[in-house]
């Protein structure tokens, strides 16, 4: 059986010749798949009942099943994503209230080998990388879900994009050419793999980068983050600033705020300095708690103190709103496995 999620339009009517069919009717098959995303063939109402019958004996739409679906006070969803392996992956949609934008939050990876110590996906350790097909399958099963169609993308889903670095690539190539969602709707968060960072710096990609920093200096990053320990903050500031100057594009520096850990005056100081010379705009992310919990949110007086700071430094500062952790579907909360949700 073929599988038609995933196929570009040239590939669909590749397929579609042996029917002997018109190459029209493959770009009715590709607005199903991407746009209005049916769930199964005979919902393609506008193709004659013979021919769907035909398609049904050797294609089909999708092998992605939706294990569980928790649905936020807060509207967001998340999905727990079976592949035909019986691997899972948690995917997130969110909306924000007055916008128009449906962003889907996807994963990279099962898994992930980076294991930062505030993170409950870290902590399964690396599975495996996701191909570019089950990347974009995520998207589609919202899409199939909901009859919505999805506008925004975010990597920040499980696993480190950068580590995947092919498949998010050709998935982001799906994104834009299929779904006709554009690069500058599309986030590759990183915790900050440098060879992979200039990698990216020299395609001509319009994403944004966003890059999980966390800290402002050497030790206390790497009391939290052991990539620190690989790939050094004096070194991803130099990785940094190449890719702003060869890509000419702002980036987004997130920074999670831990009570009394990096959410001080002198953190916030010293982090203004580091950022001075970098174009970027900061996310600061109030931490979300996870199972075995050493951590704590930032009170929200330190949290606005903190913005005030960075603020006075000249940046551009947000606090990200906290979506769906009622649900366990804010950052750092997925854990793709079936005892997280159930
Ligand atoms: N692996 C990538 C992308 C996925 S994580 C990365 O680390 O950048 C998406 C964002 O959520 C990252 O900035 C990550 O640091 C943050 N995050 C992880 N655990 C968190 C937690 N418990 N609370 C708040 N944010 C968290
Ligand atoms: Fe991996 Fe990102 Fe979680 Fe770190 S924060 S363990 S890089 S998914």
């Amino acid at each position: 059986m073929k599988v038609l999620s995933g196929l570009s339009l040239e590939q669909l009517e590749n397929f579609m010749e042996e029917f002997g069919v018109t190459k029209f009717r493959a770009k009715q098959v590709h607005n199903w798949i991407y746009f209005k995303s049916v769930s199964n063939i005979d919902e393609m109402t506008n193709l004659s009942k013979e021919f769907r019958e035909e398609l049904k004996t050797k294609a089909i739409i999708t092998e992605t099943k939706i294990k569980v679906k928790q649905v936020s006070s807060d509207g967001t969803i998340k999905y727990l994503i079976e592949y035909p392996d019986g691997e899972c992956v948690e995917t997130v949609l969110m909306r924000f209230d007055n916008r128009a934008n449906l962003t889907a939050c996807v994963s990279s990876q099962v898994g992930c080998a980076v294991n930062c110590s505030f993170c409950a996906t870290g902590k399964r350790g690396f599975i495996r990388n996701l191909s570019f097909v089950e990347i974009i399958e995520q998207v589609l099963t919202i899409q199939r879900d909901t009859g919505l169609k999805v506008t925004n993308i975010v990597f920040m889903g499980q696993g480190e994009p950068l580590l995947n670095l092919t498949n998010v690539l050709k998935a982001i190539e799906i994104f834009n050419n299929d779904f006709q969602i554009g690069a500058r709707r599309i986030t590759i968060s990183t915790s900050g793999i440098i060879p992979k960072i200039n990698e990216l710096a020299e395609k001509e990609l319009q994403s944004t980068l966003a890059i999980s920093l966390h800290a402002p200096n050497h030790k206390l990053r790497a009391e939290i983050m052991p990539i620190e320990n690989k790939y050094p903050i004096d070194e991803l500031k130099k990785a940094l600033l190449n890719y702003v100057e060869k890509t000419g594009r702002r980036i987004t520096v997130e920074y999670i705020l831990i009570n009394n850990f990096n959410d001080t005056t002198e953190v916030a100081k010293e982090l203004g300095y580091l950022l001075k010379d970098l174009k970027c705009n900061i996310n600061l992310i109030p931490y979300n708690s996870t199972s075995n919990d050493k951590f704590k949110k930032s009170s929200n007086n330190n949290i606005m103190k903190f913005k005030y700071l960075l603020e006075h430094s000249g940046k551009k500062v947000t606090v990200r709103l906290e979506r769906g952790a009622d649900i366990d579907a804010a950052c750092g909360q997925l854990k793709g496995k079936v005892d997280n949700v159930l």
